[in-house]
């Protein structure tokens, strides 16, 4: 007979889930629901829209008469509070659950980088997005899917799967929702500082709706693959696994940007043309709020039901 060791630390192991086996500290921590990961969606969600807010009111009560690069510095420090909110809230939390910050600070910047590195380039100068993608609803949606949404959530994924994910500080059921979250967020970071820095600065009010959006859509796919990715850590999970999980996030990525450009441009008519960004802002909340929800009530499932194995 086999030794049996635990899958996080190689210690011996008297416990399973399923067909993987714990030893009795990571098996308490595997199935350990953190309550903090949900307070942090929270107040991410309400962080940004308090922000968008603030930003917006402050816009239009000072009109701030910004130019040349303090314009621009000051859309890039904008792009850099979604991240920040989520970061701050888990140092804030550190008495309490302790968190290995310096993954997720790592895991952020590898998000960021493969963005910046990889993500960008690949969409704009391979694929040409810019030249094809909105030319009819077809190609936005088949292309924002496949293309996109398949690029963007692949790259989060890896900036996960191939750091921390190896680690025996990725011991929680929470854990790859956590992670991934940081890799969206580090993914939406550069995406916004990149809209900044092509537009030479951008008007405040209207660019931080964009903004927000943006981090929230993000965040939000990547925790679906986060989710997929702490069951595979846990349990035996098939091969198709992991390309469901990442299957699904990119199709809620392609949906989602299609749906985004038809509310924002559902003022348009015949003899004007307006656009709306606070009903993407709209668009985006529901889509964060319904998508953590969801994620939370699937870890609790697995969590009650490896509990109620042993
Ligand atoms: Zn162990």
């Amino acid at each position: 007979m086999p030794d049996l060791v635990c899958s996080v630390c190689g210690q011996p192991a008297d416990r399973t889930i399923k067909t993987r086996c714990f030893c009795e500290r990571h098996f308490l921590s595997a199935t350990h629901e953190r309550k903090h990961t949900w307070r942090g969606y929270t107040l991410l969600i309400f962080g940004l829209i308090v922000f968008v807010g603030l930003v917006y009111f402050l816009d239009s009560a000072i009109k701030p008469v910004l130019t040349g690069s303090a314009l621009l510095w000051a859309g890039v420090l904008m792009a850099l509070v979604p991240a920040a909110i989520w970061m701050i809230f888990f140092y804030l939390q550190d008495r309490i659950e302790p968190e290995p910050k310096g993954f997720l600070l790592a895991v952020f910047l590898l998000g960021a980088l493969l963005a910046a590195a990889v993500g960008s380039p690949l969409l704009e100068n391979v694929f040409h997005i810019s030249k094809w993608l909105y030319a009819d609803t077809a190609a936005t949606i088949l292309g924002s899917i496949l293309v996109v949404g398949f690029t963007q959530e692949f790259l989060k994924y890896a900036a996960v799967r191939y750091s921390v994910y190896r680690s025996s500080e990725f011991d929680e059921a929470t854990d790859g929702v956590i992670y991934a979250t940081a890799a969206g967020l580090g993914y939406a970071t550069i995406l916004n500082i990149q809209f900044v820095i092509s537009n030479g600065g951008v008007a405040l009010g209207s660019s931080v709706i964009r903004m927000a959006v943006v981090a929230l859509a993000q965040a939000s796919f990547a925790a679906i693959t986060g989710y997929f990715l702490g069951r595979a850590k846990f349990e035996h999970e098939p091969l198709w696994w992991m390309p469901l999980g990442l299957t699904l996030a990119a199709t809620a990525n392609g949906l989602f940007n299609w749906l985004r450009g038809r509310v924002v441009q559902s003022g348009i008519s015949l003899t004007s043309a307006s656009t709306n960004p606070w009903m993407g802002l709209v668009l985006a909340t529901v889509v964060a709020v319904l998508t953590t929800g969801f994620i939370i009530w699937l870890v609790r499932r697995d969590i009650h039901s490896a509990l109620a194995e042993k």
